[in-house]
């Protein structure tokens, strides 16, 4: 018998199971709150449940957790970055970055990526499958767990494509934001994606409070065909559409990202087609220097290069910044690590 992952059922779910278990309505709040706010590792730990009640939960429930296989921690600026095993054996990697506002994690939505960038380390062995709700969130409890502190940030912007995995990621940002778990605040929350057009309008939709990230790279759908597949699916213009769509329906101000490539994208042109793009929208530009993996031969922009594209945008009064780059010395870039792993 397939057995139901407790950890990925919402509150009004873990009910109805419990009911259907014979248990009364307050046995699912309690079970809940070992899950999502104690972050128990398991049914033993639940210590105001009979043995009885324990054993049977475990007869019908799987309790998800990841076990630490590798944790890398920068001596920069302390990143850490940790790899973790899932219950099938497919190793995920998650990035926790010290901030002072706080704590961020950084998260995968699946193991490996089908979305073919040509820059990224995640998509260069395909797409293996897709996260469970459950594995996003025990990503941020085991770190939490590790470290002893409480994480206030989240960004999906780890390995895979968070909108080709959109039930499961919609089921993880409730049990994330809302009231009987970490209840983490949908502001702190961010999700990256290439540009997967419907699923975006759907997200608009659901009138969430979280911050969407748009992988831009290029300002015209030729630019963007060369480094990243999605381009010849959905247009910028689509893209732009659907961008403004999504502030009209939460309110929320979009952010680009926008990996700086060497002599790629990175000329004045393509700032001020950057600037034609952004300027009619409310929106953030996150520039990137690209972090060269060795399977390519894309190289970072100059440094001065990188200020001038940025000034550019400034004088033009769009809001950008550069990302800080954090845990280069520990393949900080999306995907490095796990591919180490499993070339090994
Ligand atoms: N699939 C999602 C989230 C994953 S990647 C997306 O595409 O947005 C998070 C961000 O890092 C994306 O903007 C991605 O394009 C970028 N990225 C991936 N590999 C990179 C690299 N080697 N250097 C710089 N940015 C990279």
């Amino acid at each position: 018998m397939e057995q139901t992952d407790i950890k990925s059922l919402t509150p009004e779910e873990l009910s109805r199971e419990m009911a259907a278990l014979g248990e009364k309505g307050f046995r699912a709040k309690q079970i809940y709150e070992w899950m999502h706010v104690k972050l128990a590792e398991s049914f033993e730990e639940m210590s105001n449940l009979s043995k009885d009640l324990r054993n049977r939960c475990k007869e019908h429930f799987r309790y998800t957790t990841l076990e630490i296989v590798h944790v890398q921690e920068s001596r920069i600026d302390g990143t850490r970055k940790y790899l973790f095993r899932l219950e099938d054996g497919n190793v995920v990697e998650s990035v926790w970055m010290k901030y002072k506002h706080g704590n961020s994690v950084c998260i995968s939505s699946q193991v490996g990526c089908r979305m073919g960038c040509r820059f990224c380390a995640s998509t260069l062995d395909g797409l293996e499958r897709n996260l469970l709700p459950s594995e996003m969130l025990e990503q941020i409890y085991a770190i939490t767990r590790h470290t002893g502190e409480r994480v206030s940030n989240v960004v999906v912007m780890g390995t895979g494509e968070p909108m080709d995995n959109y039930e499961n990621l919609l089921t993880f940002l409730k049990l994330l934001t809302g009231e009987g778990g970490l209840h983490i605040s949908q502001r702190n929350v961010t999700v990256s994606t290439c540009g997967l057009v419907p699923q975006m309008r759907r997200l608009a939709e659901e009138k969430l409070q979280i911050t969407l990230a748009l992988s831009l790279h290029a300002t015209t759908d030729e630019k963007r065909r060369a480094l990243m597949p999605i381009a010849n699916r959905y247009s910028i213009k689509e893209l732009m559409e659907v961008c403004a769509y999504y502030f009209e329906q939460t309110g929320r101000r979009i952010t680009f990202e926008y990996s700086l490539v060497g002599g790629v994208n990175d000329r004045d042109e393509d700032a001020s087609e950057l600037i034609a793009l952004a300027r009619p929208l409310n929106c953030h530009i996150n520039l990137i220097p690209v972090n060269p993996i060795k399977e390519r031969d894309y190289v970072q922009s100059e440094n001065e290069r990188i200020q001038a594209f940025k000034n550019k945008l400034e004088r033009n009064h769009i809001n950008v910044t550069v990302r800080r780059e954090m845990g280069r010395d520990i393949d900080g870039a999306c995907g490095q690590l796990r591919r180490k792993y499993i070339e090994k």
